[in-house]
């Protein structure tokens, strides 16, 4: 039993390093179609700078949306690249309110036309945490996306992300759904890399979620709430006063 325990291990430590590859190689690869974008937009940025009609207005602040976001892309890849080869974190004071809401901006796109109602509730007394920005919105982006798809076919479809006071210092986020709940063939090994229920799936978004918040001395776990969806709820640490 041990030594199957070891080899299980051991393959799944193989499959982990296989990842890290896959991301350094991914990173790489895409880095110059990302820069790529970016440039082309602030080209045309430059060449509409002169117009001064409306449409020429609303464009020049796409484009700049555009290259905003490339870059964002970008640094998602180096960052995740880095904390996969190396389990590395650029912990900084930030509000979590605001963690939230950029993250929300992403995910969200397209959301309200799949009929998701999403509410934001920001309790007092969580505010500062200490956080890799671009990681801990990386896990919020996953739980987010995967609580939209859960709720595909469900008639209700409401996403909910609290924050609130947590023990210790910490500060507790729950993102919340009305989907069917965690399949039983998945649930005991959830966080697991490489466990799916989808037929295009990776499995990998709740496994590096995971590593992420246990970086940050959290944990993160999944329970069944009073809609019979599911309930993800981890751990960030506050931001001590001071004294
Ligand atoms: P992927 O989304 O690529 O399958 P994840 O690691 O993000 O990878 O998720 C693994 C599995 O966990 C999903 O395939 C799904 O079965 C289950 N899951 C994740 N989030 C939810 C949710 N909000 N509701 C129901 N099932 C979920």
């Amino acid at each position: 039993e041990q030594i199957e325990e070891i080899e299980s291990e051991l393959a799944r430590l193989a499959r982990l390093n296989e990842l890290g590859e896959m991301a350094s190689t991914l990173a790489h690869e895409l880095n110059q179609p990302l820069s790529a974008i970016a440039n082309y937009a602030q080209g045309c940025t430059r060449l509409l700078r002169d117009r001064n009609d409306s449409d020429a207005e609303r464009m020049g602040e796409a484009l700049d949306e555009i290259s905003r976001q490339s870059l964002r892309a970008g640094q998602i890849i180096r960052h995740l690249r880095e904390f996969v080869m190396r389990g590395e974190t650029e912990k900084m004071p930030e509000d979590v309110r605001k963690l939230v809401e950029e993250a929300g901006a992403l995910a969200l796109v397209g959301s309200r036309e799949h009929g998701v109602r999403t509410v934001f509730d920001f309790q007092p007394g969580a505010d500062m945490v200490v956080a890799d920005r671009v990681q801990i919105q990386q896990v919020l982006i996953n739980l987010m996306r995967n609580a939209i798809e859960a709720m595909r076919d469900s008639e209700t479809r409401e996403l909910t992300v609290r924050t609130l006071p947590g023990d210790n210092d910490d500060v507790v986020v729950e993102v919340s759904d009305t989907g069917p709940g965690i399949s039983e063939e998945v649930a005991s090994r959830l966080f697991q890399p490489f466990v799916t229920s989808k037929s295009g799936g990776m499995g990998i978004g709740l496994s590096i979620s995971k590593r992420i918040i246990e970086a940050h001395g959290g944990d993160i776990e999944a329970l069944r709430n009073a809609q019979g969806g599911v309930t993800f709820r981890f751990t960030v640490p506050a931001l001590r006063e001071l004294v």
